[in-house]
C-alpha cells in the first residue's frame, strides 16, 4: 500500500467519541489531537466529510445542541481530530457566548495532546475578526496553525494563488510556524497536502 492510500485509510477510520461542554468532558489529555477551527460556513463540516469520507460524521457536529461543544473523533486509541465550534450562532445569548469562549481558550492553552490547529477560511474572505483571533491564541501558545484556505474552485487559478500569496504575506508576523493552502472539498483538491500534515502532526507511522 502506497503512503496516500495508508493515510486516506486512517482518516476514514474516524468515528465520534464524546461531546465536552466543560474542558472535565474532554477525554483524557494523552496522545494526539488536532482541531479543526473556523467561522460558520467557512466549510468546515465539508472539509471533515472529505478527509474522512464519512457524511454523517461532520453532521453530528451539526446536530442542534451539539454546535457549540467541542465535538472528539478518534482515529484509534491515541489519535484525535477536534471539531471546534464556528462563531455564528447569533441567537445564543451573550452570557453562554463568553462562557463558552473561556471554555474554549481554556481548552487551546491548557491541553497537552493537542498538537496542532487547522484553521478554516473562505478564500474569498480570509483573516476576519475570528481568524485573527484564533491566530493570536495560537501564536501565545506557540501552537502551529495549518491555514486551509476553502472553497477554491470559486475562484480562477491565478485568482485563488494571489489570495494564497497575501494570506500568507499577512502571516508571516505571528510568533509561531504558519503554514497554508488551497483547499477545494468540492473538487476534492487539496486533500493530500492537508493528509500529510496531519500525519506529521499526530505522529501516524504508515510504514
Ligand atoms: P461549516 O459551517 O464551516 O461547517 O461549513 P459547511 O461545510 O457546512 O459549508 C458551508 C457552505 O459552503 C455549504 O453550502 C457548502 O456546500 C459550501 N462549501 C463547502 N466547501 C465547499 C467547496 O469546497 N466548494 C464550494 N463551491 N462550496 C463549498
Amino acid at each position: 500500500m502506497n503512503t496516500t492510500s495508508a493515510a486516506k485509510r486512517i482518516f476514514q477510520q474516524a468515528s465520534f467519541l464524546i461531546s465536552a461542554q466543560q474542558l472535565n468532558q474532554c477525554p483524557s489529555d494523552n496522545g494526539w489531537e488536532v482541531a479543526f477551527a473556523g467561522r460558520s460556513n467557512a466549510g468546515k463540516s465539508s472539509a471533515l466529510n472529505a478527509l474522512t469520507n464519512q457524511k454523517k460524521l461532520a453532521r453530528t457536529s451539526k446536530t442542534p445542541g451539539r454546535t457549540q461543544l467541542i465535538n472528539f473523533f478518534a482515529l484509534d486509541e491515541e489519535r484525535r481530530l477536534v471539531d471546534l465550534p464556528g462563531y455564528g450562532y447569533a441567537s445564543v445569548p451573550l452570557k453562554v457566548k463568553e462562557e463558552w469562549q473561556r471554555e474554549l481558550a481554556a481548552y487551546l492553552e491548557t491541553r497537552q495532546s493537542l498538537k496542532g490547529m487547522i484553521l478554516l477560511m473562505d478564500v474569498r474572505h480570509p483573516l476576519q475578526p475570528f481568524d485573527t483571533m484564533m491566530l493570536n491564541w495560537a501564536s501565545e501558545g506557540q501552537m502551529p496553525v495549518h491555514i486551509l484556505l476553502t472553497k477554491s474552485d470559486k475562484l480562477s487559478h491565478g485568482v485563488a494563488k494571489t489570495a494564497l500569496l497575501q494570506v500568507q504575506k499577512a502571516v508571516k508576523s505571528y510568533n509561531n510556524t504558519v503554514s497554508l493552502q488551497l483547499f477545494s472539498a468540492l473538487k476534492m483538491s487539496g486533500l493530500e497536502e492537508l493528509q500529510t500534515r496531519l500525519v506529521d502532526w499526530l505522529e501516524i507511522d504508515l510504514a
